[in-house]
């Protein structure tokens, strides 16, 4: 049960929320598991202090439905399910490769999941201590206003893909130094923070793909995992073909480098307007990390 007002529009939501996982999405993988959850790469713990579940918990949030005048549910549904579904069912459940229009249907279909799966409104039926502030992904609620009105996401939003086979052989440490994404104060004196959130849902072949969203505000981010060919980068601009089945896949030790390749905060970097970070040395630093050999191809 999800009561408050609407995420997007802002209305008193007199229904019980958007499932921020579609119930179709749960029928599917029902007993499927293990499934994962983190949350600026740490594991989402469950009350009893585990990390893996066999159920994905049930997310609600509130979005106001057909009995309210904007019917932002409808909206969600008739934006992103009904092109999104088919794809996902194609790529997650059959690992189909798909193309062109449906890599687009299916990439939007995944940050709009992510994106309200890790709203700081989000209800969860099972997790402890998600909805805490400072675990979920801060993205203002302006910019979601925005997206109801335009169908556009959030500026500075960036989704990875990864595969990973948690049972496989190790890939090493492709990454030599974990990324700092500072808290940015702008010229306006707000403070700008980044987070991130990654979801993973277990494949029929026992893998597991993990989508990484992660929303740096006036940061320009290099992924050394995309770099190097170990994830691949769905939003913006995304890929013209995808085939889940041919992508690269990493061990247990890619999958914790990959979940921890950066981290927030740490460092306060003041920037004047029509800027961005990186800028100095550290930025020179990033940049010679995206170009070095150093990770395996
Ligand atoms: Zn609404």
């Amino acid at each position: 049960m999800a009561t408050g007002d609407c995420v997007f529009c802002g209305c008193q939501v007199r229904s019980q929320g958007e499932h921020a996982l579609p119930r179709w999405l749960f029928r599917r993988w029902e007993g499927q598991g293990p499934f994962t959850i983190l949350v600026n790469g740490e594991p989402a713990a469950k009350r009893d202090g585990g990390t893996e579940r066999d159920e994905l918990p049930r997310v609600t949030l509130p979005v106001c439905g057909s009995r309210d005048p904007m019917d932002c549910n409808g909206w969600l549904n008739s934006t992103f399910e009904v092109a999104g579904k088919p794809q996902v069912r194609a790529v997650l459940d059959h690992l189909q490769p798909i193309e062109g229009a449906a890599v687009a249907a299916f990439v939007r279909w995944v940050v709009k999941t992510v994106l309200l799966y890790a709203h700081p409104l989000a209800q969860y039926s099972e997790i402890g201590h998600m909805g805490v502030k400072g675990s979920v992904l801060e993205v203002p609620g302006s910019a979601l206003t925005v997206m109801r009105r335009t169908g556009e996401f959030p500026e500075d939003l960036t989704l990875w893909m990864a595969v990973v086979d948690p049972a496989g052989p190790s890939v090493g440490s492709p990454v030599v130094d974990r990324v700092c994404l500072p808290r940015i104060i702008r010229a306006d004196g707000g403070v700008s923070d980044s987070s991130s959130a990654t979801v993973g849902l277990s494949l029929p072949d026992g893998r597991t793909v993990l989508f990484q969203l992660l929303f740096h505000p006036l940061i320009d981010v290099v992924n050394p995992f995309e770099s190097s060919g170990w994830a691949t980068r769905l939003w913006p601009d995304p890929p013209a073909a995808l085939d889940i089945a041919a992508h690269p896949v990493l061990g247990a030790e890619g999958r914790r480098e990959l979940t921890s390749w950066f981290f927030v905060g740490g460092a306060e970097i003041g920037i004047q307007r029509g800027e961005r970070w990186p800028d100095g040395p550290t930025g020179r630093a990033l940049r010679a990390v995206e170009q070095g050999g150093v990770f395996p191809s």
